[in-house]
């Protein structure tokens, strides 16, 4: 057994996670940048944040899994994709640890520890994944050591548009839950620009629209409840065709945006349309958090995943589809066996 520490620091949360390549979750601290209302992220200001919090957040995770460096085998960051400056922050504390406590260093794509977090608590694995996060909107499923894109979107991501639009209602992030609920006091469906292109989909035009309604005086809810609606049904509907192209029997959501109650609601009307099994990353892993980069960086590493110092560099707009990822196959064989355990309360 190999016990990692990740650490998370792509955009908005700075966090540190002690986890096992068997499943284990012994800590899991993040601490959050919230801008003020009406504001977005700045990636300067997130970076200070990150900074500020660090060492608080590093030393918590340690005492909340009864542990001291000397457990730790190796140390695991979010290599990217994400805002610079602040995945910037999460490196620099990686690459001191490793090189202080002389532990080797693992990189971790973040959106594939997004679904791996998810596998491991749903206990799925060949899932067609949806992945709704703050950076990414994407339909993937694992093919032939890669987690292959079944559709995407071509611009700004799903919680971008309704974080955004949020914005511009003067809310605070995060903006997903506040437009549903605006959304669930509308009650006249506008009709919106829907654009699925292929298996792609695209929401900065819808986000225009959604804008230009509110400036010509219709009801914040009845738009709220158009934009949802249009947003999510042109996913529900890639989604469908890559369950139908896939046929793959379980359907995994996760990212920040998994949480969202309208569309669990529309993932389960397509899984019993569709006969298939469905799970959501529960709460507390569906935001950024560095107990998902402490996992992921454990399978990698137990695969012999490593990297130099000074090969270390963020990556900033690292595709998913291009990491490998050669645990998925150990896991599906059972060379690798997992059990999902919740170390710490
Ligand atoms: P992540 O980058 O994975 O932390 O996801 C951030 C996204 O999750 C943002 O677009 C948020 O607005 C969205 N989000 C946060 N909380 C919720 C929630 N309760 N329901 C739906 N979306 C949420
Ligand atoms: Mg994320």
């Amino acid at each position: 057994m190999v016990i990692v520490l990740g650490i998370e620091s792509t955009a908005h949360t700075f966090g540190v996670g002690i986890a096992s390549d068997e499943g284990t979750i012994y800590a899991n601290v993040n601490d959050t940048y919230t801008p003020p209302a009406g504001w977005g992220i700045h990636p300067r200001e997130a970076a200070e944040h990150h900074v500020t919090v660090a060492p608080r957040v590093l030393e918590k995770a340690l005492s909340q899994a009864r542990m001291t460096m000397k457990d730790i085998d190796a140390i695991a960051f979010s290599q990217g994709p994400g805002l610079g400056p602040a995945l910037r922050v999460g490196a620099t504390v990686a690459r001191a640890l490793a090189v202080k406590y002389d532990k080797p260093l693992v990189p971790v794509h973040h959106g594939v520890a997004h679904i791996e977090i998810a596998k491991l608590v749903s206990g799925f694995v060949d899932p067609l994944v949806v992945l709704i996060s703050g950076g990414h909107t994407m339909i993937l499923a694992y093919s032939d050591g890669y987690y292959r894109v079944f559709g995407e979107t071509l611009d700004i991501t799903i919680g971008n548009c309704l974080d955004m639009f949020a914005r511009h209602l003067g809310l605070s992030m995060p903006g997903v839950p506040k437009v549903e609920e605006l959304a669930r006091r509308g009650k006249n469906y506008i009709p919106m620009p829907y654009t699925v292109i292929g298996q792609d989909l695209s929401f900065s035009g819808l986000l225009t629209y959604a804008l230009k309604l509110l400036k010509e005086g219709y009801p914040i809810e009845d738009v709220s409840l158009s934009l949802v609606e249009t947003a999510y049904y042109m996913l529900a509907e890639v989604t469908e065709r890559a369950l139908a192209a896939t046929k793959k029997s379980e359907l995994l959501v996760t990212g920040g945006v998994a949480r969202s109650k309208r569309l669990r609601e529309i993932f389960g009307i397509i899984a019993e349309d569709f006969n298939v099994r469905l799970a959501f990353v529960t709460d507390e892993y569906a935001g950024d958090n560095g107990a998902m980069i402490a996992f992921t960086g454990a399978l990698a590493y137990r695969c012999g995943i490593r990297i130099e110092v000074e090969n270390s560099t963020i990556r900033q707009c690292w595709r998913i589809d291009t990491v490998p990822v050669p645990w998925v196959e150990l896991i599906k064989r059972g060379d690798i066996k997992l059990k999902f355990v919740k170390k710490y309360s």
